[in-house]
């Protein structure tokens, strides 16, 4: 069985090709339109997606050796994610699949960052508890099954990744933030500076607070120093990853603690962020727990993700028909649902 998994759901238009449930290949094109605007312009990722989209299948189709002919699915990133963005994946998908007659899969990307575990082994035995770090989510996930997820809670404002690349603007970042965040923060001073550590009821996330502490604790700081942020780049930097990756685990620990579940992955573009990949190794020791960390091309968006999934609902007999359409919001477990 092959199925070619298309994903668009934000800005990287990536194709990949599963077989018998081996990823051959996961060709991802990178949007850099939007690097000058410091944040994904959704009409200029729409527009981005058009240009990419051939070119990034047909290397997906030529690299995996495969002809068209040998396909037995075309799958497709239905949502959560920019509705023009989507849209361009799920209609061509639909196009292709209907001009050679493959049945269609629609993905759920949250579903799909989570199932990034079963590319490469060892994967986590079921059940397991998976957090989801992207720039659109923060989700808490039991993961019962490849095809059964329940949301156990999520963010009630930004996502975290969202709040690193915020918190990257404001010092001055190029976009996105995150990542040169973390490389910054390896070389400060994790206690330097407090920022607060929020604490929303159960399973909650909240990450609209530390964004605003981090502007006025600027804000402050340079009336006397105009060069503070020159002078303690990286010790800030440090300072504000320490506090995110705290209330990321603060969650995490109480999740596997309240379900009796040692079993702990994470996924998402953020679970590359190098802090909480330590954290999570300090507490695979700590808390005895069995942690999962994806290879680093499967935490960010990506086909190959989608091409698993795929692979699973294929063999399970879930399909959809031509009239499906994508879903701004998305939830964890909307089957086949309209
Ligand atoms: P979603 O999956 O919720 O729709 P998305 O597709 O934009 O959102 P991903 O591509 O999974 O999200 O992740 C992108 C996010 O990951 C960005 O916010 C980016 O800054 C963050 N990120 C990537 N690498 C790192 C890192 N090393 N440290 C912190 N954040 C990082
Ligand atoms: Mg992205
Ligand atoms: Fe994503």
């Amino acid at each position: 069985c092959n199925i070619l998994a298309i994903e668009s759901s934000c800005d990287e238009t990536s194709a990949a090709v599963i077989s018998d449930g081996k990823i051959l290949n996961n060709i991802v094109a990178t949007q850099s339109v939007h690097e000058k605007y410091g944040g994904v312009v959704p009409e200029l990722a729409s527009r981005a997606h058009q240009q990419h989209l051939i070119p990034v299948v047909a290397e997906a189709l030529k690299s995996s050796g495969l002809d068209k002919s040998s396909l037995s699915a075309v799958a497709f990133t239905r949502g959560p994610g920019l509705m023009g963005a989507l849209l361009v994946g799920g209609s061509f998908a639909k196009a292709f699949a209907y001009a050679l007659d493959l049945p269609l899969i629609e993905v759920n990307h949250m579903e799909a960052h989570v199932l990034a575990h079963f590319i490469d082994t060892p994967s986590p035995a079921f059940p397991f508890i998976c957090l989801t770090v992207s720039g659109g989510h923060t989700q808490l996930v039991l993961v019962k099954s490849h095809l059964d997820m329940e949301l156990l809670g999520e963010t009630s404002d930004d996502a975290v990744g969202e709040a690193f690349d915020k918190i990257a603007k404001i010092l001055g970042l190029p976009y996105p933030g995150g990542p040169h965040l973390d490389k910054l923060a390896a070389n400060g001073n994790p206690e330097a500076f407090t920022f607060p550590i929020s604490d929303m009821k159960g399973l909650a996330f909240s990450f609209s607070g530390i964004k605003t502490a981090v502007l006025y604790f600027l804000k402050d700081n340079i009336k006397d120093d105009p060069e503070f942020i020159a002078h303690h780049l990286e010790d800030i930097c440090a300072s504000v990853q320490y506090a995110l990756i705290r209330m990321l685990m603060q969650k995490l620990v109480r999740a596997s603690r309240e379900l009796g579940i040692r079993e702990v992955a994470i996924a998402g573009g953020v679970s590359a962020n190098s802090g909480l990949r330590t954290a999570l190794k300090e507490a695979a020791k700590n808390q005895s727990w069995n942690v999962y960390l994806p290879r680093l091309e499967y935490c960010t968006d990506n086909a190959a993700m989608v091409a698993m999934a795929a692979h699973y609902k294929y063999q399970a007999g879930q399909f959809c028909g031509l009239d499906i359409s994508p879903l701004a919001k998305m939830k964890i477990g909307n089957h086949g649902k309209k």
